[in-house]
């Protein structure tokens, strides 16, 4: 069993509450303008997050399980 981990964050559309999942170097770090694929609305990544999460992969074989490891405040 192997195990990998992503920091991730949870982010909300602010026009039309439409949730995304980002990469938290990608939305935290780089603090991008997203574009919503729903409204079209563009709005700030880090402005717009509702949680960060670190993302458990375990891989065994061909068996992938994906869990949530913790919540970072
Ligand atoms: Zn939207």
């Amino acid at each position: 069993m192997e195990h990998a981990y992503l920091d991730a964050s949870i982010l909300k559309c602010p026009y039309c509450g439409k949730l995304y999942v980002d990469a938290s170097w990608y939305t935290l770090d780089m603090e991008s303008d997203l574009e919503c694929g729903v409204c079209g609305g563009s709005f700030n990544s880090h402005r717009n997050l509702i949680k960060r999460v670190l993302l458990k992969f375990s891989i065994y074989d061909e068996d992938l399980e994906v869990e949530v490891e913790k919540f970072i405040e």
